[in-house]
C-alpha cells in the first residue's frame, strides 16, 4: 500500500487536526480514538510515514520498530490499562479491515474485550 501524505494521522501528526494525546516520544504518538469501541481506546501511530504493519516491519530501522514496541507499552501504561490487561489490533490492508493508511496499533481495554474476533 502506497503512503498517502493526506491520510488524517498524517495531518494529527503534524498538528492539522487535534487529537486528545495519550503519550508521545521521538518515535510514535498515542491519542485516543475519536470513536471508541471499548472504555480505553487508543491509537499508536509511529511518526514515520508507514502505510501498514508490512510497511513498517520492511522499511522501518530496527530502533524504530523497538521504539515504536516501547511506546505501546507507555502508552498502555498512560491509559491505565497494563492491569487487567489490554488487547492490541492491527488492521492491515482491504481484508483486515484497515480504514487509515497509516500503520497504527489499537489499545483496546478499561473492560473485557470480549471474543478475539466475531466468528462469521
Ligand atoms: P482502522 O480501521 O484503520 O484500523 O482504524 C482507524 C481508526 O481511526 C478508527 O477506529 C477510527 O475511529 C479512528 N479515527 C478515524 N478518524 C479519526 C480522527 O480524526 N481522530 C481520531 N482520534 N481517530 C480517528
Amino acid at each position: 500500500m502506497a503512503y498517502d501524505d493526506n491520510n488524517v494521522f498524517a495531518k494529527i501528526l503534524r498538528g492539522e487536526i487535534p487529537s486528545k494525546k495519550v503519550y508521545e516520544d521521538t518515535h510514535a504518538l498515542a491519542f485516543y480514538d475519536i470513536h471508541p469501541a471499548r472504555p480505553v481506546h487508543v491509537l499508536v501511530i509511529p511518526k514515520g510515514k508507514y502505510a501498514d504493519f508490512t510497511d513498517f516491519t520492511a522499511r522501518a530501522s530496527a530502533a524504530e520498530q523497538t521504539g515504536f514496541n516501547k511506546a505501546v507499552v507507555a502508552a498502555a501504561k498512560a491509559a491505565g490499562v497494563i492491569e487487567p490487561g489490554y488487547r492490541l489490533v492491527a488492521n492491515t490492508g482491504v481484508n483486515g479491515g484497515q480504514e487509515v493508511p497509516h500503520f497504527h496499533v489499537h489499545i483496546l481495554g478499561g473492560a473485557h474485550v470480549g471474543p478475539m474476533v466475531a466468528r462469521s
